[in-house]
């Protein structure tokens, strides 16, 4: 549909509203979205139904802005609303959506920004044109955060561009002819890591996550070779699932190869996959290995990534159109539902998947309007995969740390930054809080302090009853004085050689790299001390060959190969991962509405997938694969 047909459309159907005298002074295609600028924007405000009809008629996601001539200049505009807002309000940010015409206002008492009854509000609205959104102040200041909103701000005129060449490729026509879908396994298929998958209609190329496989000893990246992907120019939208490397590590790569479009995330991915990637890329260095990308390529990924909501239906080809759902893994993490053509077919992929309410999260949505295939994870999807409960994992950290800590010994954990670290930290502090274990201070190191800055950055996606105790009770677990945050060499070189008990939480959860080392190094020979698995560990990793009774280990030590005797007790406790156990899975598939056709599985080591597949063949009489990399399904 071209832009002047869209503008006449809508020019009708707000006539047929709207009585008289509505302005509109301008339509775009904003990446999925039909933005229509206008002079009268209360008359939208006040009327919310003429949006509605307006998205209907149009067959569109529709966003309504105030005509930039009525907008005042940012500057100029700050300075007036700090005039009018009273100083104890104590505004912490303020910061200006050009792509919403709205202005955040964070600050410590919101009741205080708003007036009585709005007043102040109303007040700002009318000096400034932009449209005030007041919200109280993050409890935990992030910097990712806080530099990805400024970026975006830098490139502002850029990314205006970037959205309206996305819309226009959205818009257009497609070519007639015999329709069809198929998907093909890019990577991630009988194994975890490099999880890759391309789905392919007549019209359209779509690319959901586009992972690294850090276990692998070169490259680990997908099959971008494969002829069904090339040229990159070709692809149409590239889709995250969420911010773990598996997942996400390989994206930046994409813009170093010629792919200049857009990647459709919910906002706490693109922040925690931005912080995850350059944190590869650091590591990479620190072992002298060359990173596959750099920073650059990171922020061309920042600026090309469109944000969506859960529950947001958006057109990103001309016959696709996409859903994110909650996953209940790690923040952000959404499980994709494509409808493609008009009812022609649709596909889910869950990404990981958490079928349980966590300390965090929500359990994954597993409702959707229709669905004929089904794309899942088994990485617990064994025979044997059965999982204790969160409450039972919570027991045995418990006595775990009752004994370490009373022989004066160390918890060491190695965690994923994103996810488990939270998790974990939510259980040490109701356990020490109650007195249940003895009150020793709990360092985290490597990004997990950021990390967690960006799960209190985003509470919407948090469980309700986390969001009410950070907000409302004023009670913020994460908060704490027994967290202390490890920021220098030197502070860890203190903390490995004091001999006082304590729990360090540290990255790579794997233990290929990061801070975790430099501790296992210092405390691998001493039996007081404890270390204990938490997640999930990939074959080829060396907390895998740790947790299988390797005694002695060779690591890499500036370069030089050092071997270690391991003394120090090795643990693992199952029930914190946010992957769903066995049974989770085939309830996950079990209470689907509707329930699929077809199931593909993947992320999961070959015996998981086939136990799986044949499990759910068996028990519900759908039809199951367990696709190898690099195979093509004709779907439709
Ligand atoms: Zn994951
Ligand atoms: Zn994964």
């Amino acid at each position: 549909m071209s832009l002047e047909t869209v503008l006449g459309e809508a020019k009708d159907i707000v006539k047929k509203v709207v009585p008289a005298g509505v302005d509109l002074t301008r339509v775009d295609f904003e990446g999925p979205v039909v933005v229509i600028y206008t002079r009268n924007i209360d008359v939208f405000a006040d009327n919310q139904d003429i949006v509605r009809q307006l998205a209907q008629g149009l067959r569109r996601r529709v966003a309504i802005r105030p005509d930039p001539s009525l907008l005042a200049d940012v500057e100029e505009a700050e300075e007036i609303i700090r005039n009018i807002i009273p100083e104890e309000a104590k505004i912490s940010n303020i910061y200006f959506e050009d792509e919403t015409g709205e202005v955040t206002i964070e600050a410590l008492s919101p009741g205080l920004v708003i007036g009585k009854q709005g007043t102040l509000l109303n007040d700002i609205k009318k000096k400034i044109g932009w449209a005030p959104k007041v919200v109280r102040a993050p409890p935990i200041p992030s910097k990712t955060v806080d530099e990805i909103r400024q970026y975006l701000r830098s490139i502002h005129d850029d990314r205006q561009d970037f959205l309206r060449r996305t819309g226009r490729r959205i818009s257009r026509e497609p070519s007639p002819g015999e329709q069809y879908v198929r998907i093909t396994s890019l990577g991630g298929f009988r194994q975890v890591g490099r999880s890759a998958s391309l789905l392919m209609t007549r019209e359209s190329k779509v690319l959901v996550d586009c992972g690294v496989d850090v276990s692998a000893e070169n490259n680990g990246a997908p099959y971008l070779h494969a002829p069904e992907l090339m040229p990159l120019e070709s692809l149409d939208a590239v889709i995250l699932t969420h911010a773990h490397l598996d997942h996400c590590g390989i994206i930046p790569i994409l813009y170093k190869y010629g792919y200049e479009g857009p990647i459709y995330c919910t906002a706490p991915s693109r922040d925690l996959s931005s912080l995850l990637q350059l944190d590869y890329i650091k590591v990479a260095f620190g072992e002298g290995k060359k990173p596959p990308y750099e920073s650059p390529q990171i922020r061309q990924a920042v600026r090309n990534t469109i944000p969506l909501k859960y529950g947001e239906t958006t057109d990103i080809a001309p016959d696709v159109r996409l859903t994110l759902q909650n996953a209940g893994h790690i923040l952000g993490s959404a499980t994709t539902h494509f409808h493609i053509g008009d009812g022609l077919y649709n596909v889910a992929i869950t990404g990981d998947i958490k079928f349980e309410r966590t300390w965090l999260f929500n359990p994954a949505v597993n409702k959707f309007p229709r669905l004929e295939t089904l794309i899942m994870e088994a990485t617990y999807g064994g025979y044997h995969d059965v999982q204790p409960s969160r409450q039972e994992a919570a027991k045995r950290l418990k006595e775990i740390a009752k004994r370490v800590l009373g022989r004066g010994g160390k918890l060491l954990i190695p965690v994923f930054a994103v996810g488990r670290s939270q998790e974990v930290m939510l259980v040490l502090e109701e356990l020490t809080r109650k007195g249940q274990i003895p009150r020793v201070p709990v360092y985290l190191d490597g990004m997990i302090w950021e990390a967690t800055a960006i799960h209190a950055a985003y509470p919407e996606y948090l469980n309700n009853q986390l969001r009410t105790q950070i907000f409302q009770s004023g009670e913020n677990p994460f908060l704490s004085d027994m967290f202390e945050r490890v920021d220098s060499n030197d502070m860890r070189s203190n903390i490995c050689d004091d001999p006082d008990p304590c729990v360090v939480l540290a990255t790579s959860g794997m233990m290929n790299g990061g801070p975790i080392m430099e501790y296992f190094k210092a405390w691998a020979d001493n039996p007081k001390h404890s270390l204990i698995f938490v997640g999930f560990n990939a074959e080829g990793t060396l907390a895998r060959r740790i947790q299988k009774q390797a005694r002695e280990i060779t690591v890499n030590d500036k370069g030089k190969p050092l071997t270690l005797k391991i003394k120090m007790d090795v643990e693992t406790i199952d029930g914190f991962s946010g992957h769903s156990d066995r049974l989770q899975l085939l309830n996950y598939v079990g209470s689907m509405e509707p329930r699929p056709e077809r199931v593909l599985i993947g992320h999961g080591e070959e015996h998981k997938c086939l136990d799986l597949a044949s499990s759910l063949y068996k028990k519900f009489g759908m039809e199951t694969r367990a696709p190898y990399n690099l195979e093509t399904l004709r779907l439709k």
